[in-house]
């Protein structure tokens, strides 16, 4: 199927072919959440995108061994736990289970291995040791310290330049900007107050670069496949991880960086002052499905800064219940002689279409692109009964096909008030009056009559946009041989 893979490696700053390791096997790492806040919507794109780039290698074929590590100690976890008063694990915990919760609300699939800093501290220790023999770290006021102008690769990811570079300098915090390039701590001495952990290097506490390179290692060897992290990560995390594994180690880290831009929301970026950062449940708290959020997450190139609206939230909203309307027509056909399966050559042309699209370094536009073409394409058949009972399965089969990769499928509707009108029975549109129920009525009424008008003059954009609005308003329509038929029905939700 295809050609290859193609995916923009920051390392390169170029799109390269994927070849892995091993044929026919990934091993991807992706830095996982810093237990001390709900995450918001930004890491949700980040994950979402991770996952999307899982699904596509499965979908290719691909064994994918997954990790992802859990952030529960670091600057600061230890700051809010300190803040609240609790210990660390007490303080995480809930952010965990958020994590896990949100995670499968969104349909992200698991990883293999989710470790937790905390439990791999030996890990740390002795990755740290082996730093302090081969000469490229040294301690200083009880902490640990990795001088990066011995190790001279150092900057080839994030291409920052070291002209400037005064040796010897150094830092304890986490974070810290490209501007601020310095020594960074691998071994933080313990202060008062603060969780700390007596080992053979000396008691203390692990800085947070030094978990993801021990913990990579441990689950994926010391050379895996992919990494990935948003692209605040590049600097100083994963330039640091870079230099930590490869000094250690003497071998490649990772082959193949991938990077996601962020997510911004109203064109700015989030911040609890600004009153912008929201989390899953907030978006869901508004009556949305989380596989909008995913349909709107994915629907972007994840190289490009993502600007989160509502309306663009609405937009996804719109484009998942145009597929579910698709669908719900194809489930709906049924056998009548004469009619032909036309279908597959659209059916073709979308595959390809989807993969061509994802095999350019995940390109979702293009992907969804083939997709709507192929509902373009045969709706106006299904319009003129044309569609074989046969065909509209394989169509439906498609759907589930590619949503292995997408996981935004709207599942089929569920009668909820159970209310069913007929078009055509008496309803006066003379009582416009407050009853919302007759409303209602009329206005269905009334969508249902352009629809028919529109079918009748072979407007199969407008019908479709017709029974879509209809959608939105949580109505279904049904053909039948009678005429259409109506029902009220609850928004596709999980
Ligand atoms: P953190 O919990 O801050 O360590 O972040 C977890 C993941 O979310 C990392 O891969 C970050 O790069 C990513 N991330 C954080 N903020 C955003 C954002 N606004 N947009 C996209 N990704 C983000
Ligand atoms: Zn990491």
């Amino acid at each position: 199927m295809g050609g290859m893979i193609r995916l923009h490696n920051t390392l390169s700053g170029k799109v390269e072919d994927f070849v892995s390791l091993e044929p026919g096997k990934v091993k991807l790492y992706t830095c996982g959440p810093t237990v001390y806040n709900f995450p918001h919507i930004g890491n949700w794109r980040a994950y979402v995108f991770e996952d999307l780039l899982k699904r596509f290698l499965l979908f290719r074929g691909f064994q994918v061994t997954h990790v992802m590590n859990i952030t529960d100690v670091d600057d600061k976890t230890i700051r809010g736990a300190s803040d609240k008063g609790v210990s660390l694990d007490e303080y995480t915990r809930p952010f965990i289970e958020a994590f896990g919760r949100d995670r499968d609300t969104l349909d992200i699939l698991p990883a293999d291995h989710y470790p937790r800093a905390t439990a791999h501290i030996p890990e740390m220790v002795r990755l740290v040791k082996t730093l302090l023999e081969k000469g490229v770290a040294y301690r200083k006021d009880g902490s640990i310290y990795f001088a990066i102008d011995k190790f001279p690769a150092y900057g080839r990811l994030s291409k920052i330049n070291l002209e400037d570079l005064r040796p010897g300098s150094r830092g304890d915090a986490d974070e810290y900007e490209k501007e601020s390039v310095h020594d960074f701590a691998l071994w933080k001495a313990p202060k008062a107050g603060e969780p700390f952990w007596e080992t053979e290097i000396g008691p203390g506490r692990p800085g947070w670069h030094i978990e993801c390179s021990a913990m990579s290692s441990k689950y994926l060897g010391q050379t895996f496949d992919i990494h990935c992290g948003g692209i605040d990560n590049i600097f100083p995390h994963h330039e640091n991880e870079i230099a930590q594994s490869e000094a250690a180690n003497g071998v490649k880290f990772v082959n193949y960086w991938l990077h996601c831009h962020h997510l911004v929301v109203d064109g700015q970026k989030m911040a609890k002052s600004r009153g912008n950062v929201y989390t899953l449940a907030d978006i869901l708290a508004k009556g949305y499905d989380p596989r909008d959020v995913r349909t709107l997450l994915i629907s972007v190139h994840y190289r490009k800064m993502l600007n989160f609206t509502f309306d663009a939230l609405d937009q996804a909203r719109t484009a998942r219940q145009r597929i579910g309307n698709f669908l719900g027509e194809l489930r709906d056909v049924t056998e009548k002689p004469g009619e032909t399966a036309a279908v597959e050559p659209f059916i073709h042309a979308a595959r390809a279409g989807f993969t061509a699209g994802l095999d350019d370094d995940l390109n979702t536009a293009e992907a969804l692109a083939a997709v709507f073409t192929l509902i373009k394409n045969v709706n106006p058949l299904l319009a003129r009964g044309e569609v074989s009972k046969e065909g509209a399965g394989k169509v439906i089969a498609f759907f589930a096909e590619i949503d292995k990769v997408l996981a935004i499928k709207p599942a089929p509707p569920t009668a909820a008030s159970g209310k069913i009108g007929e078009y055509g029975s008496p309803q006066g549109t003379a009582e416009l009056g407050a009853d919302p129920e007759k409303r209602l009525e009329a206005e269905v009424q009334a969508r249902i009559e352009s629809r028919q008008k529109a079918r009748a003059e072979k407007d199969f954009a407008r019908a479709d946009a017709i029974r879509e609005e209809l959608l939105a308003m949580g109505i279904v329509l049904e053909d039948t041989k009678d005429g259409v038929r109506w029902k009220k029905v609850g928004l596709p939700r999980a």
